[in-house]
Parts: structure tokens; C-alpha cells; sequence
């Protein structure tokens, strides 16, 4: 009998660990997406990740601070 009762517990984290997973990623969806900011490895400037060059795994704010740096 305990057992079945041990069994039920493990069954009801899991359920439990799923469930927290779900909450977290649907509150991630629900909030805006944040402006990414990525800093100019050369001169440090600020500005969005979609207009950064990404080199060597480094951002930088134009192709010509890449290749200065
Ligand atoms: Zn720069």
C-alpha cells in the first residue's frame, strides 16, 4: 500500500514540475519582447541586437568598428 502512496506523490511533483513549466513559459509569451540592447565591442556604444554586427561573438555597431577592433 505505501507503495501505491509513494507512487501517487511522485506522480503529483511531476504533474506539479509540468504544470510550473507551463505557467512560466506562457507568462514568458504574454509579456512584450523587450528591446534586446547589445553594446558596440570597440566603442560601447548601445543599440538594438537586430541592427549589431555579430562577430567572433562579439557585437559591434558597424561593420567598420568590426574590423577596427
Ligand atoms: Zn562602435
Amino acid at each position: 500500500m505505501i507503495k501505491y502512496l509513494l507512487l501517487l506523490a511522485v506522480i503529483a511533483a511531476v504533474v506539479w514540475f509540468l504544470a510550473a513549466g507551463a505557467r512560466a513559459r506562457r507568462r514568458q509569451a504574454e509579456s512584450p519582447p523587450a528591446q534586446d540592447m547589445v553594446r558596440c565591442a570597440h566603442c560601447g556604444v548601445f543599440q538594438p541586437r537586430s541592427e549589431s554586427i555579430l562577430a567572433r561573438g562579439r557585437f559591434y555597431c558597424s561593420t567598420e568598428h568590426e574590423r577596427l577592433h
